[in-house]
């Protein structure tokens, strides 16, 4: 075990102001969710919006509104390669999961296979869910011109995205119907939280069925998110995150698959740890920013490889992703950087179709960019904690482990 300076992987830490402006929220109610909910359609120029327990739950309800409106349809398009939490909910829908393989060098999807999967499953598929993973911006726009079918809804799956722009457009707010996750580790947090938004008149009419029918967080729910935050307060921070780390039952960083959730509306106590959020967000945005322009000169000598276009605007990504060909060196990598506690950590632990829950329904089929993913990929962290001094013991890490031997240049 280690006791030191640990960094997390990802973090968008809730301060104690938070927290007391969380407490004023709960004593409010109904109105502090309200102002949650105007602030951000008008930041994010959407007629509607919803606030939900978490970006699972957010995307569930937008499935059973797509389902209310189209019955004759089930299948979901979505990555190979994504967060568990995106086949549980559809699942949880009981809609069917189609898989498309990444390209290899995007993190998007596959648009030939794309276009494949488009033709063979004609008339049957409900909705595509372009996914902004790590907040690298996917090409919707392209997605948009490809699906030419009006009857299939495009989910804008910006979980990991909130804040981000791509060609002047703000994500999330360019496929039919959108979600950011307010997670721990997504790029604003409220502990847990998802955030709906559509333009789109007649899928909102079918969201807000939906939602209508939940319930809210009890008070004593509430309580149990109010000491949340105070732990996470206190043990997000790199000098203390050790003790968590080396806490197995709190399942740090663990992705599962789990079909059976709870959904429930935003409580009050989130909207109100969510005040202010647009400046925190551009601050953490900012640092982000900074953090990620410096793993680019390892990069631009050939050391890593990654999937940040150098001809745009460098991204403000919530981990910074980067390829090792390498396996066995992949897991010395990540054994230096754990014994060093750096925040280097791999990604999802498999493609989606490799899920034991799911296993059978693709046998047979294999996406092998994904699958190279799940075992290649790994994330250098790029969240507010990470100082200049650890960015450099990062980089001495790299270069040590010899890392310009076994980077991908793609
Ligand atoms: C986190 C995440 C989700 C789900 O959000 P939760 O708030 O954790 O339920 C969905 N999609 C992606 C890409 C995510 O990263």
């Amino acid at each position: 075990m280690r006791i030191g300076r640990t960094l997390p992987p990802a973090a968008a830490p809730i301060y104690l102001k938070n927290i007391v402006d969380g407490l004023k929220g709960f004593l409010k109610g109904d109105q502090e969710i309200k102002r949650f909910e105007s602030e951000i359609e008008d930041h994010f120029f959407s007629k509607h919006c919803w606030l939900v327990s978490s970006g699972k739950a957010a995307l569930t309800l937008i499935l059973q509104a797509l389902k209310d409106m189209h019955p004759d349809r089930d299948e979901i398009v979505i990555p190979a390669f994504t967060c568990f939490s995106v086949p549980s909910a559809i699942d949880q829908s009981g809609l069917k999961i189609t898989l498309c393989d990444l390209a290899r060098n995007t993190l998007d999807f596959d648009f030939e296979m794309m276009r494949r999967i488009l033709r063979q499953s004609e008339g049957k598929i409900l909705s595509v869910v372009p996914t902004h993973l790590f907040g690298l911006p996917a090409g919707v726009k392209r997605l948009k011109e490809m699906v030419d079918d009006p009857e299939i809804s495009i989910i804008e799956d910006a979980a990991q995205a909130m804040g981000e722009d791509h060609y002047g457009k703000k994500l999330g707010t360019i496929g039919d119907v959108g979600f950011f996750s307010l997670g721990r580790g997504k790029a604003l947090s409220t502990i847990e939280g998802g955030i709906i938004l559509t333009n789109r008149d007649d899928i909102a009419e079918c969201i807000d069925r939906r939602f209508r029918e939940l319930k809210t967080y009890s008070d004593a729910e509430s309580g149990v998110l109010l000491l949340y935050a105070l732990v996470l307060n206190l043990l997000l921070h790199p000098s203390i995150f050790w003790l968590p780390k080396s806490l197995p039952f709190l399942k740090l960083g663990e992705t599962h698959f789990d079909s059976d959730f709870e959904m429930k509306k935003m409580s009050p106590f989130q909207a109100g740890l969510a005040k202010n959020w647009s400046d925190k967000l551009k601050y953490f945005q900012e640092r982000r920013k900074e953090c990620t322009n410096s793993w680019m000169p390892g990069i631009r000598s050939g050391h890593l490889s990654h999937f940040v276009s150098e001809k745009r605007d460098i991204p403000s990504l919530i981990r910074f992703p980067a390829m090792i060909r390498d396996i066995a060196k992949k897991n010395r990598i990540l054994a230096f950087g754990d014994q060093n506690g750096l925040g280097i950590m791999p990604t999802y632990p498999s493609a989606i179709n490799k899920i034991h829950e799911l296993k059978e329904q693709f046998e047979g089929m294999d996406f092998p960019n994904s699958s190279e993913l799940a075992k290649r990929l790994i994330t250098l962290p790029v969240h507010p904690f990470v100082s200049n001094r650890d960015i450099e013991r990062i980089l001495d890490i790299l270069n040590k482990a010899g890392a310009s031997a076994f980077f991908y240049r793609l």
